[in-house]
């Protein structure tokens, strides 16, 4: 018999806010569960808690049998009597196969009952502690198995969240934390292994940096404190911003576990704010007022948060950190890099993991970024860690290069005469590379990029195409050399080969997002105009400046321009030539974004990236919904509309989408 198969019977310690979840998920899975704690009236109130709780995944068709049968497997136990333990919890005990303990949070309780644990339990038992911040290797001290003695920390509420870290102790034997993972993978949880105990494990490590530099950033006055969530909502796209989840989940929560971690030698400068609020006793949502406010005390409203509000936000120094804190968790073999993934995904709801987060922005930027942080701040803790400077200098620098925390396709480049594709799937790069003209657009190149579009579209693993330049231009304009002598038949062809151009880009069947990286004039702007989106950096100067050599634009600019910032500004730019810096055509909505030149290539990546895990028919309906309705009447929009989404129904993406969203899984969209 292996060593889950020998567990039949679990006591779980303690029926507080962990306990009685934890009990709860047991009995789900068919174990017998005594449930104890210090008095009947705390173990009534328990089992009404898991009882409501049941009946709630019963009316969701979650729950296989009837609540009744769960609950029958539960057996409430009180443990202590005038400060000693019971005979009834001796003989529950003796029992067990299994102890799960969940009792307040002080190493001295923990020892006592571990060590009555020890001597009442078989001898084959094992006995688990849910503590956050105490060290297993101290708890097990009390016992004389403390090979079995392992940590099992399970995220609030238990029957929800799926994480559960198993934490190893110094002497925990490898067979009791495989034994335990086998048992929380037959909860339904997904586990992951610490198999060092450092103060935190994973989770909480890497959120005290998080919600620390967050913190920071507003103490310092860098940004408000609903600019930093705004920025942790849309930029990093995490779920919760880190005010918001303070409040959230209680601030005197992660002060006390962060205090813990800091008191068992967890190295970081505790930002003022939560203390302030600690002290204040504003402890979030449950008192009605933290970082935000609430209209009553209990009463959660979720505080308003504009996108608009995090755009100057650095989301690198938001994430930094956690990335360095990542960095010392796997090379001191504490855990590894996917689990490291899926604990922060799991436990803390980030859409993808901190390498992933790191590969997208660049290991060599994430380096430069804990630099310029402790220089200005001098708090050691920003001192990167070795392995992402030994990265840096073995070139894994993320995904620009196919190789960081992990290996990515490596990337293709095909070179033309002026352009070069790059293949990044998901994404191809198109670069119009004659740097030293400045990118001008001549025949040539209207054919090859022409050419690269056709064949990209047939790429089913190519989901969205970024176009962008290479140097110091997007694109300075038309080849105004090929303009020598042309007769008045030639110019209007290459005006209508041009415009065939910016409407294959249009109407292209992927999303295609203009990076501009520098200037971007005339036909330059014209190409940039027919793509869905606009990134430009903060460099990049915009214009339509033709006039001034006695013609007009000839590539759509007339059309695009006055469609995208309205008839006057369009006459404006097109009259005068004048070229406007990249934030003056974000205020008038030329550009979606401006981002600093550095981070530009990153931006455009994450965004590309993000539409790449879109299903790509639907993207292409609304596309075209969209595109056809602004240039014609509503109702023929609408019919358009109407129609699209009857065809959608008969994708297999429409299929993979609902059976995700129901079992709450990722979906993997083909394009079918
Ligand atoms: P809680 O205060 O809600 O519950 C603790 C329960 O233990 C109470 O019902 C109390 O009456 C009972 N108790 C006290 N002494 C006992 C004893 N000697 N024997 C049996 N029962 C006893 O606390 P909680 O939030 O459930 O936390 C319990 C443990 O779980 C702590 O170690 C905590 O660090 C950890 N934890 C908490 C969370 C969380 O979000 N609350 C998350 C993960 C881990």
């Amino acid at each position: 018999m292996s060593g889950v198969e020998k567990i039949k019977k679990i006591a779980v310690v303690g029926a507080g806010t962990m306990g009685h979840g934890i009990a709860e998920v047991a009995a789900m899975a068919g174990y017998e569960v005594y449930l104890a704690d210090i008095s009947d009236e705390i173990l009534k109130n328990a089992l009404e808690k898991i009882r409501w709780s049941l009946s709630k995944l019963s009316e969701k068709g979650q729950l296989r049998e009837t609540v009744d049968a769960v609950m029958a497997r539960i057996k409430p136990v009180v443990n202590l009597k005038d400060g000693k333990y019971t005979e009834e919890f001796a003989a529950a005990l003796k029992d067990s196969d299994m102890m799960i303990e969940a009792i307040p949070e002080r190493l001295d309780l923990k020892q006592q009952l571990f060590k009555f644990a020890d001597e009442h339990m078989p001898e084959h038992a094992i006995l688990a502690t849910n503590t956050s911040s105490l060290p297993i290797t101290e708890i097990a001290a009390a016992t004389k198995r403390p090979e079995r003695v392992v940590g099992m920390h399970f995220f609030n509420p238990p029957p929800l969240m799926p994480l559960v870290e198993i934490i190893k102790g110094e002497k925990t034997s490898d067979e009791t934390v495989k034994t335990v993972y086998e048992l929380a993978k037959k909860f339904g949880k997904q586990p992951v292994v610490v198999k060092k105990d450092v103060p935190g494990f994973i989770v909480n490590r890497i959120l005290a940096r998080f919600l620390n530099e967050a913190c920071w950033m507003v103490a310092r006055g860098q940004a408000s404190i609903v600019e930093v969530d705004s920025a942790v909502r849309y930029k990093l796209g995490f779920p919760m911003g880190a005010f918001e989840l303070a409040d959230y989940s209680g601030i005197d929560v992660f002060y006390l576990v962060f205090q813990a971690m800091i008191e068992r030698g967890f190295k970081i400068t505790g930002c003022p704010l939560f203390k302030e609020k600690y002290e204040k006793k504003e402890l979030g949502m449950k008192t009605g007022k933290g970082f935000y406010e609430y209209p009553a005390p209990g009463k959660y409203v979720r505080p308003k948060i504009p996108k608009e509000a995090g755009e100057k936000v650095d989301h690198v120094r938001l994430i930094a950190p956690s990335i360095n804190e990542a960095a010392w968790l796997i090379r001191n073999e504490v855990a590894t890099l996917e689990d490291i993934d899926k604990a922060v995904m799991l436990g803390l709801g980030w859409p993808k993991g901190v390498s992933d987060y790191a590969d997208e922005i660049g290991i060599d930027v994430i380096v430069e970024t804990l630099k310029k942080l402790k220089e200005e701040t001098g708090f050691e803790e920003y001192e990167p860690d070795p392995l992402l400077v030994k990265m840096v200098e073995e070139g894994r620098l993320g995904r620009k290069v196919g190789k960081g925390f992990k290996e990515y396709r490596p990337v293709e480049e095909i070179k033309k005469e002026t352009i070069l594709i790059r293949l990044e799937k998901p994404i191809a790069w198109i670069i119009l590379n004659r740097p030293e003209r400045l990118n001008a657009i001549s025949p040539k190149m209207i054919k090859e990029l022409g050419e690269a579009l056709d064949e990209l579209e047939e790429m089913e693993d190519v989901r969205v195409v970024i176009l962008t330049g290479a140097g110091r231009a997007f694109s300075a304009g038309a080849d105004v050399t090929a303009f020598a002598g042309i007769t008045p038949v030639k110019a209007a062809i290459f005006s209508r080969r041009f415009q065939e151009l910016t409407l294959k880009i249009e109407y292209y069947t992927k999303p295609v997002i203009a990076a501009l990286n520098g200037y971007t004039l005339g036909g330059g702007l014209e190409i940039a105009m027919s793509a869905d989106f606009r990134i430009a950096s903060e460099t990049a100067m915009l214009g339509q400046p033709e006039i001034n050599l006695g013609f007009i634009p000839g590539a759509g600019g007339t059309q695009r321009l006055s469609r995208l910032v309205g008839r006057a500004k369009a006459k404006e730019l097109i009259y005068t030539g004048d070229m406007i810096p990249a934030t003056e055509a974000y205020k008038i909505g030329l550009v979606e974004k401006v981002v600093p030149p550095e981070r530009l290539e990153q931006e455009a990546r994450a965004f590309a990236l993000k539409l790449a895990e879109k299903p790509p028919l639907a993207l292409m309906a609304a596309k075209y919904a969209v595109n056809y309705g602004l240039e014609s009447n509503i109702w023929a929009g609408l019919a358009l509309e109407a129609s699209e989404f009857g065809l959608l129904f008969s994708t297999e993406d429409v299929a993979e989408g609902v059976s995700a969203f129901l079992s709450k899984r990722k979906p993997q969209f083909k394009g079918r």
